[in-house]
């Protein structure tokens, strides 16, 4: 049985060290800048625990994210699980508890990765991703170096080893339960106090996550800022001030080459693909929608170009979802022989490129559709409820057909969507969470089919020569 969205409340209210703005906040589920939020969490754990969506998303008592996919058809239902999260938040919260499932889960596919001479993390990998499934845990990472005092090694005890250091971006930490410690980019081989990777409960001592602003608390309301009120998953810097990680914590140890392989040799970073391909999917359908509804209220939906505005996006929905589908169905078996399946490689990875660069175009397409409406709204609801200004709301923002309560509503949701600051955290996020262009754009050129391509070049090359006639 998954926990209910109570239970996953309760164990946020453990002491963590949370910090935003000076102030340390005593309880994620109450404070105003993180409490809708956090609701909205809630929420996902009881659409699992028993909502008429628990069949697609819970199977023998785990998420399916938990589940270790063993065919083509394992792969269909885990996306099946994805979609209905991610339409849970319009694909706004990217760090829904599925995430690291995902990636826990390709752990236990291939936890001989973590088997080497330097260390043993087999067991580990394989009683992490136990502990998450079996308690249903919400599980953020930190596996990006900051540019300085990153996270190392400061002692090591016959109980386990004491770090210091920084660790960014955490996305939807202060939320989670564990957050996984890790570097995901190579180290130089001598960088081995570096190497490594944990797991540890938010609450453990010295541990602290440092947030940015929140978009949830500055929201006026839900009418007004509908998504940053509700689906602000927060961004926190992680510093561990000498925290006491246990050895059935760690998971490798100084081990530049383990701590690297644990996300590409094992099927972890493809599963994370996987989940957030699906997610993408749904953002951009979202988009869409929220175009069509523009147009139409903006009264241009039946000019041309602006149908043929709206069949680029629609274009660009299918492109988003081809991608999911042709990963499930391009899977691969899992090294190691234990009867794994992954969503397949190449595709996996082109995805970065395609949503890397398609979601900063799909929102300037959006607002070229949308016009100066989505900046002249009233300061908040408020003013469509006041006696004398009422009123005049009413009569001057409505359109044909459109009430202005109706449309204003749709111009708040879309500008919280495309050009609020929540929105540019976003466009930031699609661009940069599944790592920085100069890493995946590389990493193409050897998981891409960059052979097929040149021997059908050389092909035609070798076709003919100088003396060749038609
Ligand atoms: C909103 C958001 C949420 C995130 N959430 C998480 C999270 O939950 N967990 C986590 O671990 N990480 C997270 N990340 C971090 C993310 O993985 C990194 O931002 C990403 O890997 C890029 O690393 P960086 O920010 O250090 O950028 P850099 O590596 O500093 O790159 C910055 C820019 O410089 C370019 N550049 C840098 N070096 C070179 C080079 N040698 N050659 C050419 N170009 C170069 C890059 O391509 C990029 O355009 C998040 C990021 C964002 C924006």
């Amino acid at each position: 049985m998954t926990r209910s969205g109570r239970e996953y409340l309760e164990g946020l209210r453990d002491g963590r060290e949370i910090w935003l703005d000076g102030e340390r906040i005593k309880d994620v589920t109450t404070h105003p800048a993180f409490r809708a939020t956090a609701a909205s969490f809630a929420g996902l754990h009881d659409l699992a625990h028993d909502s008429p969506h628990t069949p697609v998303l819970v199977q023998g008592g785990v998420h399916r994210a938990y589940a270790v996919p063993r065919s083509y058809e394992d792969l269909v239902a885990r996306r099946k699980a994805y979609k209905v999260w991610a339409e849970a938040s319009y694909g706004f919260l990217g760090r829904t508890p599925d995430y690291m499932a995902s990636g826990a889960a390709g752990f236990a596919a291939a936890p001989e990765v973590f088997t080497t001479d330097c260390f043993d993390g087999a067991e580990h990998a394989l009683a992490y991703h136990r502990r998450l499934a079996e308690g249903s845990l919400h599980a953020a990472f930190t596996i990006t170096d900051p540019a300085a005092e990153r996270v190392q090694v400061v002692e090591d005890r016959a109980d386990g080893i004491v770090v210091r250091g920084a660790k960014t971006i955490g996305t939807g930490a202060v939320f989670a339960d564990e957050i996984l410690v890790g570097a995901i980019e190579p180290l130089a081989p001598e960088d081995t106090e570096r190497a490594l990777s944990f797991s540890v409960r938010v609450d453990t001592p010295g541990l602290k996550l440092i947030s940015r602003t929140s978009y949830e608390r500055r929201a006026r309301s839900v009418f007004d800022q509908p998504l940053s009120a509700r689906y602000d998953e927060n961004d926190a810097l992680l510093v561990c001030d000498d925290v006491f990680v246990p050895w059935e914590r760690v998971l490798t140890y100084r081990d530049v080459a383990a701590t690297a392989a644990m996300w590409w040799q094992t099927p972890a970073y493809l599963n994370f693909v996987h989940q957030s391909a699906t997610r993408f999917w749904t953002k951009l359908e979202f988009l869409t929608g929220l175009a069509i509804l523009i147009a139409r209220s903006n009264g241009t939906d039946e000019l041309p170009p602006v149908t043929q505005a709206i069949g680029r996006l629609l274009g660009a929905v299918a492109q988003a979802k081809a991608f999911v589908l042709a990963a499930e169905a391009s899977w691969e078996p899992v090294d190691g022989g234990r009867g794994g399946v992954r969503p397949g490689q190449e595709i996996s990875f082109a995805q970065r490129i395609m949503a890397g660069e398609l979601y900063p175009r799909a929102v300037q397409d959006i607002k070229l559709l949308a016009g100066g409406a989505i900046v002249q709204t009233p300061a908040s609801g408020r003013d469509l409820l006041h006696p004398e200004l009422g009123p005049l709301v009413r009569q001057y923002f409505r359109t044909p057909g459109h009430p202005a309560e109706d449309r204003l509503k749709l111009l708040k949701l879309a500008w919280d969507a495309l050009g609020s600051e929540f929105a540019g955290r976003h466009e930031q996020y699609e661009r940069f969470y599944q790592g920085a262009p100069h890493v995946y754009l590389t990493m193409q050129t050897w998981a891409g089919a960059a052979d097929d391509c040149e021997r059908l070049a050389q092909a035609c090359l070798d076709g003919y020569d100088l003396g060749t006639t038609r």
